[in-house]
């Protein structure tokens, strides 16, 4: 398994910890959090730096919002400078439908926060926490015992002998390319069946503009207000029309894209400076991924992918992160396989509905539509976050915490997935 150079200036502090979170951004950062917040011994790598960004066009719904409220996060990313969000505009070709953001009496809005100022809040509510978390520093491969139940990580340098450390679980929030899923061969459950690309920059707004979210046949675009007075500009278009249009050049076939949308979105676009720099992300189909097995449990985009054109990526994370951090200190098999059940049953809803809008076989007329059924899954996820109690403070490890226990069928054998030593 190939490593990644990493930083020699941090060490972690003990050979063995509780759990350790693989990627320290909005599913890690928070797992982390959680964890330690319940007093367990939790070490977090993260390969980028503190504060650094990502590629995302970051516009939270309202269950991330809710989780980042619940979490005591939300003042601290307003006071951050995050603009509060208080309508979202859908434009279907020429027409407009706008709705206010009456989120409830505890959320006053949306907020759509740089991964900059997000990433880093997280991580530090882990910090505060006791969470020990290392930036540029990649974990290069796991371990296993003789069962094959995942017993730890290894972090190597370039020219130092490699560091092994040992955790009662290991959690993989690497994201897309999630190393922790393919040592462990974390089988597919699903796949989505389409993709689209979204290229992305950012350009000044005035203070108090809301989300707008554009649609026209076979393209879309959206408006999402962020820190430092600016505002994501996105193109959204299929993969094989990115493919055919944007190969000679990112921005002319993006601000083409925006002036079909909207001479108006392309006019605001076009107050970026001339040398701001494009963000853009090709597509991948959605995907649902076996989420733990002996000794290990993915969260966030390590488990379960959906093309981000609901913008519904970090809501996901935030809320997984939850729901494994309750598993991980129940330590039962059952509550691993309740979290997984849970888990699987608002991932597809949420993968069917996205899909539907990624796969840009609407028309204007039926559009609404697909936007209102997934908007119905959002609401029954709201609900169901806000009956849940906020995660408590403990004051020493749970006396239940125990280790996942090995499940029923036989443990994966990381050997057949690797290339390095066997455990
Ligand atoms: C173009 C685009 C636009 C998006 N827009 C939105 C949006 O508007 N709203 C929304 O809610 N979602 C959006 N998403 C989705 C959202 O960004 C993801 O769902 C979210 O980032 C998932 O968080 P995560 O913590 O699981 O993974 P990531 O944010 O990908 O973080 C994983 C981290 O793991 C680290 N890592 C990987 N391997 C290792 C290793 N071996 N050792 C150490 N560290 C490692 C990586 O450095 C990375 O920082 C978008 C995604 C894309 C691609």
């Amino acid at each position: 398994m190939a490593s990644n150079p990493i930083s020699l200036m941090a060490v972690p502090k003990r050979s063995h910890y509780d759990a350790i979170i693989v990627g320290a951004r909005c599913a890690g950062a928070a797992t982390a959090m959680l964890l330690a917040r319940a007093s367990l011994k939790v070490l977090a790598i993260e390969r980028k730096p503190y504060g650094s960004d990502t590629l995302s066009t970051h516009a939270l719904m309202r269950p991330a919002v809710l989780q980042l409220w619940r979490w005591g996060l939300l003042d601290p990313l307003l006071r951050a400078g995050t603009p509060l969000i208080e309508t979202t505009t859908f434009h279907y070709g020429d027409e407009e439908i706008t709705i206010p953001l009456a989120a409830g009496s505890e959320l006053p809005g949306l907020i759509a926060p740089r991964r900059t100022v997000l990433d880093r809040i997280l991580v530090d509510a882990a910090r505060k926490a006791g969470a020990e978390v290392l930036h540029e520093m990649a974990v290069g491969d796991l371990f296993a015992d003789t069962h094959g139940r995942v017993r730890g990580i290894e972090i190597r340098a370039a020219g130092r002998a490699s560091v092994r450390v040992s955790a009662d679980i290991v959690v993989g929030a690497d994201g897309i390319g999630s190393l922790v899923a393919k040592c462990v061969d974390a089988q597919p459950l699903r796949h989505g069946a389409v993709s689209a690309a979204h290229v992305y920059g950012y350009a000044p707004v005035e203070p108090g503009a809301g989300y707008h979210w554009y649609f026209r046949d076979g393209i879309a675009g959206s408006f999402i207000p962020t820190n430092d007075g600016l505002a994501c500009i996105v193109a959204s278009v299929p993969t094989g029309l990115f493919d055919q249009r944007f190969r000679l050049g990112h921005a002319r076939a993006r601000m083409d894209v925006l002036e079909a949308l909207s001479p108006a979105l392309a006019a605001q676009a076009s107050l970026a400076p001339k040398d701001a720099r494009l963000q853009a992300f090709r597509g991948l189909p959605g995907y649902i991924r076996q989420a733990y097995g002996p000794g290990w449990a993915l969260v966030g985009d390590a488990g379960f992918f959906r093309d981000p054109i609901t913008s519904h990526g970090i809501s996901d994370a935030l809320r997984d992160a939850e729901s494994l951090a309750r598993a991980i200190l129940d330590g039962s098999g059952a509550a691993f396989a309740v979290w997984q059940q849970l888990r699987d049953l608002i991932a597809n809803q949420i993968l069917d509905t996205t899909d539907a809008v990624a796969g840009f076989d609407w028309t204007l007329d039926d559009i609404g539509e697909r936007h209102r059924r997934f908007s119905a899954v959002l609401k029954a996820e709201v609900q169901a976050l806000a009956g849940q109690p906020i995660p408590a403070r403990r004051a020493s490890k749970p006396a239940t915490y125990r280790a996942p226990a090995n499940q029923d069928k036989p443990p994966a054998d990381l050997s057949r997935n690797r290339t390095g030593a066997r455990p």
